[in-house]
Parts: structure tokens; C-alpha cells; sequence
């Protein structure tokens, strides 16, 4: 089976952001063919996309499915407060049906605004649950628990033992690392440096080098929290992560947005990559990460939006806009261009999953995930596509979202969940968990 895409703007976003006229074959589950293309064969559906951009699927490289139904609900505290009083208990209380309706909301979400990749952080419990939706939905994912032996407030039922979070980790590799023809992926999560022991790190560090996963973590977030792993270990956040093995060229740091010169090459020498999260870092006032010197100093940068319990949106768009916008006021003019976030947003993001052979441009031989955008819809003025949708409210405009040649959206419409009964179950469950957290 095969679709052309005929008649639109490309943005492949490979070697210059600068926009192509022509079509584009799907083929399988792989683009066969970019740009002009005269003869349309036999067994394929022709799609009109006059009018449209069709660029990259977004890949976010740091979100929390579990934490989708807590949007609205840990509003105006900052990081270790939101985490202690509303977050963490708000985890704990998850059971079976909250975490499965909470994790197809926020797919949900993501597909509809048109991300196609994501790196999930999980709680410390239910992966298998995760992973169940992950497969069923059609998002390429890598994915893992949240690893938490440790920590100030961390609630029991949250809590693992040192062993027993190795072992989840452990057993979920083993179950769905490479499930769905590799679609799908493991990855080691601890969650922070306050919230796990060194042995735990340490130990990490060894499973993920010799199964050779990613690793990915929080740090360097808030002056609150450096402070305290300061205070803690006695060393800066990222000179731990080194210590611990942490850092190096297959873990992702979150936010990265207070970091002194020595961690940033440290950062840079360990080929460390860091996760953006413009929103997040804005709504818990955690300050503005420096990604224009990251960049600079040739650190891979992705784009997240975090959970909806700190955004509250999943919009990866909105993640884009901000990232130009601060960058310019932070950095300067021109020094991440509309088309420099989105290529954070696909292409380095591909990068740092380790997903760049596959995924991030518009290539032949690459896998079709990718998006088609009615930019009519946007407001105007036209012109450049890049800053048109991005300064337009793009995730207005998505159209068609394919994975692996599968049409996930179709005329705004997800095709494989009911977004009513997604919607509608998330509602159901929401009363129960505030009772179970005892925050009613
Ligand atoms: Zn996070």
C-alpha cells in the first residue's frame, strides 16, 4: 500500500530550512520518493495537499504520560513543592484505570498537535500499562519507569528499594525493548539525583552501557534543586552525573537551565544531550535555559513539554515558538531561528534518541513519519513557512500525522482512538485519584 501526497510545500528540514515545492510517496512504512514525481503507481491513494506544508513529525524528547490528568491540578508552587505536595502523592495514587486513562489522554494530545516521538518518563510503578498504550496507539516511543530509591517527601507508595527499581527496569527491557518492529524502546529513568542513591545511579549506569539504552534524567532544573544536590553530594549537578557514570553520550538530561561552565563542558566533552522544556522551566519559575550556548558549544539540543501538571499544554509548537522567542531575547537575534526550533524539534531530537537514520527529516529511504499542515488556517502573513506556522499557532493547522506510514490523524481526526471516549474516561477517573491523594 502507498499514499502520494501531491501538490504541497515541503520542509524536509535536512541540510537548510529553506522550503521545496512537490510531492511525496509513502511507501510501506518508508518515504519512497521526494519532490516532483510524474507517474503515480498503480496501488496508490493520492492525497491532495495543495495548500499544505508537509514537514517532519515532531519528536519531543521529554514528556510524562502518567501525569496528563493532573493538568490544572499543581498550580503556582515551584519544582520541589509541586513534586512533594501534588505531584508525587498524585503518582502514588495512580492505580490500574487512572494511569491507562491518563496515559491515552496525553497520546492523544500529542497526536492531535502532531508529535510523532516521544521519551516518556513514567512514575514507579504500571510500566507495563505504558507500554500496553504505547504499542496500541501507534507512536513510536522510548520509554521507561521512573527510578526513585530515595528522597525528601518521596510518598511509600512511590518508594522503591534500590534492588527492586533495577529489577522493574530490568524486566521491562526485557519485555518491550524493540516491540512493535522496534517502534517502540527501553530506557533507564532515574529520576533525579535527589531521588535516587548513588548505588542506584552507579548500578544504572552499568545495565544501561551493557544493554547499550539510553539513560535519561532530570537535572539542573531549579536554584532550589542544584542547591540541594550541592548540599547533598557536594558536588554541582552534572559533576555528578559524571561521578556516577551518568553522563555521557547516551543520556538526555531535562532542562539543563542552571549550569555553570564547568558542567556545560562537561556536558559538551561527555557528549551529554539536553532536553528543553521552554514551558515548564517558565510555569514552575525555574528560570531560562542558555540553549543558544549550549548550541554554541555543540551540546545536541531537543525540545519537551514536559507534563501537563507544569505546561499545561503537550503542544509542541507552543515549545518551538517559546524556544526562538527567549533565545532571541536571551541570546540575541538570530541565534535560533523559527527554523533552528524546529529542526530542535525533529532532527536533533531524532539525534539524540538515536533515531537520526530513521526519523527527523524528510528523506527518501527514511521511515514516513511526518505531517501535513493546512496552512490556511493559520493566521497570516504568509511568506517564510517556518515563522508562519510557528508564529501562527501551528499545531492549528495539523492536518494528516503519519508513523511509519499510518495516517494516526486524518483531517484532525485520530483514527485509531475515539477522542470522546479518551476524554470521557480521563474524567471518570479524576474524582477517585484526588480522593485517593487526599487532595479533595
Ligand atoms: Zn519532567
Amino acid at each position: 500500500m502507498s499514499t502520494l501526497l501531491r501538490g504541497g510545500t515541503l520542509l524536509p528540514l535536512k541540510d537548510h530550512p529553506r522550503p521545496m515545492w512537490g510531492d511525496l510517496l509513502v511507501s510501506g512504512t518508508r518515504i519512497a520518493a521526494i519532490g516532483k514525481i510524474e507517474t503515480t503507481p498503480a496501488d496508490a491513494e493520492v492525497v491532495d495537499i495543495s495548500g499544505c506544508v508537509v514537514m517532519p513529525g515532531i519528536v519531543q524528547t521529554h514528556v510524562h504520560l502518567v501525569q496528563t490528568l493532573f493538568r490544572g491540578l499543581a498550580e503556582d508552587m515551584p519544582l520541589l513543592q509541586w513534586l512533594r505536595a501534588r505531584v508525587w502523592p498524585l503518582e502514588a495514587a495512580l492505580d490500574e484505570a487512572s494511569l491507562r486513562a491518563s496515559v491515552r489522554l496525553g497520546i492523544l494530545d500529542l497526536l492531535l498537535t502532531g508529535t510523532t516521538t516521544v521519551l516518556d518518563m513514567g512514575t514507579t510503578k504500571l510500566g507495563d500499562i505504558v507500554a500496553e498504550e504505547l504499542v496500541r496507539s501507534g507512536l513510536r516511543a522510548r520509554f521507561g519507569q521512573a527510578m526513585m530509591d530515595a528522597g525528601d517527601g518521596v510518598p511509600a507508595g512511590l518508594l522503591e528499594t534500590t534492588r527492586s527499581s533495577l529489577d522493574a527496569a530490568a524486566a521491562l527491557t526485557k519485555r518491550w525493548h524493540k516491540a512493535s518492529s522496534g517502534r517502540i524502546g527501553y530506557v533507564y529513568m532515574p529520576r533525579f539525583a535527589l531521588s535516587c542513591t548513588r548505588e542506584l545511579l552507579e548500578a544504572t549506569t552499568q545495565l544501561a552501557k551493557l544493554s547499550d539504552l539510553l539513560v535519561h534524567t532530570h537535572s539542573n532544573e531549579s536554584v532550589e534543586e542544584r542547591n540541594a544536590v550541592v548540599m547533598a553530594t557536594g558536588r554541582t549537578p552534572v559533576q555528578y552525573l559524571l561521578d556516577t557514570g551518568i553522563a555521557c553520550e547516551r543520556a538526555i538530561i531535562a532542562h539543563g537551565v542552571h549550569l555553570d561552565d564547568q558542567e556545560i563542558d562537561i556536558l559538551r566533552t561527555t557528549k551529554t544531550s539536553v532536553a528543553h522544556c521552554p514551558s515548564s522551566n517558565l510555569k514552575l519559575a525555574s528560570g531560562i535555559a542558555q540553549v543558544a550556548r549550549l548550541r554554541s558549544m555543540r551540546i545536541t539540543v531537543g525540545l519537551g513539554a514536559d507534563g501537563a501538571a507544569c505546561n499545561n499544554q503537550l503542544d509542541a509548537f507552543e515549545e518551538m515558538r517559546l524556544a526562538t522567542l527567549l533565545a532571541r531575547v536571551v541570546s540575541g537575534m538570530g541565534t535560533l531561528t523559527a527554523a533552528d526550533a524546529m529542526v530542535l524539534a525533529t532532527r536533533e531530537g531524532a539525534k539524540m534518541l538515536k533515531l537520526d537514520g530513521e526519523i527527523g527529516t524528510l528523506e527518501q529511504g527514511k521511515r514516513a513519519d511526518l505531517l501535513v499542515l493546512d496552512v490556511t488556517k493559520l493566521d497570516g502573513p504568509g511568506g517564510d513557512p517556518a515563522a508562519r506556522i510557528l508564529f501562527g499557532g501551528g499545531s492549528r493547522s495539523v492536518r494528516h500525522v503519519l508513523v511509519d506510514g499510518e495516517f494516526l490523524v486524518r483531517d484532525g481526526v485520530a483514527t485509531k482512538m475515539d477522542a470522546n471516549e479518551v476524554r470521557a474516561k480521563a474524567g471518570e477517573q479524576l474524582q477517585p485519584l484526588l480522593q485517593r491523594a487526599g487532595l479533595v
